[in-house]
């Protein structure tokens, strides 16, 4: 049962995290939220989730792109819940320009938050999880993971890079009863893409529902956008101790996007 064990999420202040949290609260799991709110908000959405499921929930705002930061936060988180036993990397960001404009800024703070802080949680999350021989690690990576699409560079490069990273941690940590593995949802219904349906609604002069349709259709077979909570429930089978031999992979969950 993961009753009792402790899943840290980041970017569990919205979309897919906050939604992943709560089905991993139903489930009994202490839960460390994370992600870019104040102190106040954060600590009262940490208190729903403690009051909601009776389970032991914090917050801590640390942004990652600064790595000590980072180092703070995952020492706080293990200092409050004894150990970290299910990882989720999940905070990203995206950015959509040609790579012929594409701003270095936006390119090394793509980088810092999609792939190399889950560099850092990983990192510090391991000890724990190899004194407990038991571990989850899961990274959301994405479709662009594993194929590619115009104006994305940085987040194509990020998310391929998190694959490698995934597959190396599950070697390296596949005798330690430590799971590692990463997820590649295609269109997931979160703030996250609002700006590249936007654009094409005034582009294209559709209407936001029209053009969302349009942004969806363009590659995904499947003419629908995932809910946030079913990625969630994806994440809590691979929790569990039937998936524990599923470990190094890249699982798409992309209404056929990548079948093509
Ligand atoms: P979202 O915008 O709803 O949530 C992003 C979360 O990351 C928020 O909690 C935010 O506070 C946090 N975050 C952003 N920058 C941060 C920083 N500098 N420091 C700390 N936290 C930060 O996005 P989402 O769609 O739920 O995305 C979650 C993950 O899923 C991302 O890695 C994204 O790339 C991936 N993904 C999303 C989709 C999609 O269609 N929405 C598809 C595939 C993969």
């Amino acid at each position: 049962t993961l009753k009792g064990k402790t899943a840290l999420i980041t970017g569990s202040t919205s979309g897919i995290g906050l939604a992943s949290a709560h089905i991993l609260a139903e489930q009994g799991i202490n839960l460390v939220l994370h992600g870019l709110m104040s102190d106040e908000e954060g600590a009262s959405l940490a208190q729903e989730f403690s009051k909601q499921y009776r389970i032991n929930a914090i917050f801590d705002n640390a942004n990652l792109m600064d790595s000590d930061a980072i180092s703070h936060f995952m020492e706080n988180a293990i200092k409050a819940m004894g150990s970290i036993d299910i990882l989720i990397n999940n905070a990203g960001i995206q950015h959509t320009e040609s790579v012929d404009t594409f701003p270095e800024s936006k390119w090394n703070a793509i980088i810092a938050i999609n792939l190399t802080a889950a560099f850092h949680t990983i990192q510090l999350a391991l000890g724990g999880m190899k004194q407990n021989s038991w571990g989850r690690i899961i990274n959301i990576a994405s479709v662009h993971g594993l194929v590619a699409s115009k104006n994305k560079v940085a987040y194509c490069a990020a998310k391929h890079g998190i694959i490698g990273l995934t597959k190396v941690v599950a070697l390296e940590c596949a005798e330690h009863g430590i799971t590692a593995n990463a997820i590649c949802p295609g269109w997931v219904d979160t703030p996250l893409i609002n700006d590249q349906i936007t654009d094409i609604a005034r582009e294209e002069k559709r209407s936001f529902e029209q053009a969302k349709y349009q942004l969806i259709t363009a590659k995904q077979p499947l003419p629908e956008m995932m809910a946030p909570r079913q990625i969630g429930e994806f994440i809590l089978f691979l929790c569990s101790d039937s998936a524990r031999s599923i470990t190094g992979s890249s699982l798409p969950m992309d209404g056929a996007w990548t079948a093509q």
